[in-house]
């Protein structure tokens, strides 16, 4: 049984990794779709795979006598059961996501324990978007604000301390903690600098690595981990890429990810009149996007698949 760390696969590693991100599936549907995605992609023997977390969204519908109806509901629940199911079904290790936004201290020391008794060591540790429809994030009353919080508590969780000091003999677990960082900015940071300086705040907390935000130019990403090493950051920083799958991607993308397209990327894309034309193109930037990384000592490549598969398999069959 694969029981390495993310850390531990990058130290042993001699070659680029090639790992990738999906989404549980939504309330409702079966994990079938999540193992066929993974299927496709087995053949290239990911070294880890990641799980998104998402939060409960409320919703507000207008009942027949007028009165607006207040639901709260989780659309992609699982995160942590879909991570166990596939980390046992196919020997892999996994990664799920955990987020400050929507969870208390104590729900989040208790996801962990429950992660730790299913034999899951990696984490990667995320603030969490403001809920829609809201501009700022608010933390819930007894749950983190900033995400270099939420990575002390694992920290602590990993040298023994529970939120409660009054355990006796408290077991330490010993999760390998995985955050994000921007190429572009994150879309809140007034400036680089300080959007530098508060990444190093999480690895200063504990750490072990850096997976980034989608990005189609990879003299961004150059540039920013140019900046990072500048800042005194160490750990790995693994890119984070997505090919483009859908004409609504080229208004989707930056306003949802605040980040740019490339001119010569969207020379490309406005000549496409159907989804399938922009996915050839998506394939085509990819491919060379990861060229350009794997030519320039990258710890490897994680790629965002949001549930599809094809595309994927045909860039890295084309650039590993
Ligand atoms: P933080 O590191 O807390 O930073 C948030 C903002 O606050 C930044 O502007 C930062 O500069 C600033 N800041 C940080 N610390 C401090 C401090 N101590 N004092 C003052 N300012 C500070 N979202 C989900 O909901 N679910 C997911 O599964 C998910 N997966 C993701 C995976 C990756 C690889 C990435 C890149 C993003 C993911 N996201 C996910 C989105 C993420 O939650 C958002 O981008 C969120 O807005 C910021 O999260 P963070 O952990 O980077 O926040």
């Amino acid at each position: 049984m694969n029981g390495l760390t993310v850390k531990e696969i990058i130290n042993n590693s001699r070659k680029p990794l090639f790992t990738f991100e999906l989404l549980p599936p939504q309330k409702g549907h079966s994990i079938d779709k999540i193992y066929s995605a993974i299927d496709r992609l087995m053949e290239f023997e990911p070294s880890y795979i990641n799980f998104t977390s998402h939060r409960n969204e409320v919703t507000l519908t207008e009942r027949s006598d007028g009165l607006v109806e207040k639901k709260v509901i989780r659309k992609r629940p699982g995160t942590i059961a879909l991570a166990a199911a596939v980390k046992y079904k196919y020997n892999v290790t996994v990664v799920p996501h955990v987020l400050c936004g929507g969870f208390t201290r104590e729900e989040t020391e208790n996801a962990l324990i429950e992660m730790n008794f299913l034999g899951i060591n990696d984490v990667l540790a995320l603030r969490g978007d403001p809920p829609k429809g809201t501009r700022a994030f608010v933390p819930e009353k007894e749950g983190h604000r900033y995400t270099n919080e939420l990575v002390q508590q694992i920290v602590d969780l990993n040298n023994g301390r529970y939120l409660d000091p009054a355990l006796k003999n408290p077991a330490p677990t010993s999760f390998c903690i995985g955050v994000a960082g921007y190429p572009e900015k994150h879309f809140e940071a007034p400036n680089m600098t300080s959007d530098i300086a508060n990444l190093k705040r999480k690895v200063d907390a504990g750490a072990d690595y850096i997976v980034t935000q989608m990005f189609f130019d990879n003299n961004k990403f150059f540039a920013f981990r140019d900046e990072c090493y500048k800042a005194g950051i160490t750990v790995p920083i693994i890119p984070g890429i997505k090919p483009v799958t859908a004409l609504n991607d080229i208004g989707l993308l930056p306003q949802t990810f605040h980040l740019d397209l490339p001119e010569e990327l969207m020379h490309e894309l406005q000549k496409c009149k159907t989804d399938d034309e922009v996915r050839e193109v998506g394939i085509e930037w990819g491919t060379l996007q990861s060229r350009g990384l794997l030519k320039k000592e990258v710890p490897g490549i994680h790629f965002y698949t949001l549930g599809r598969s094809d595309n994927i398999a045909r860039i890295v069959k084309a650039s590993y």
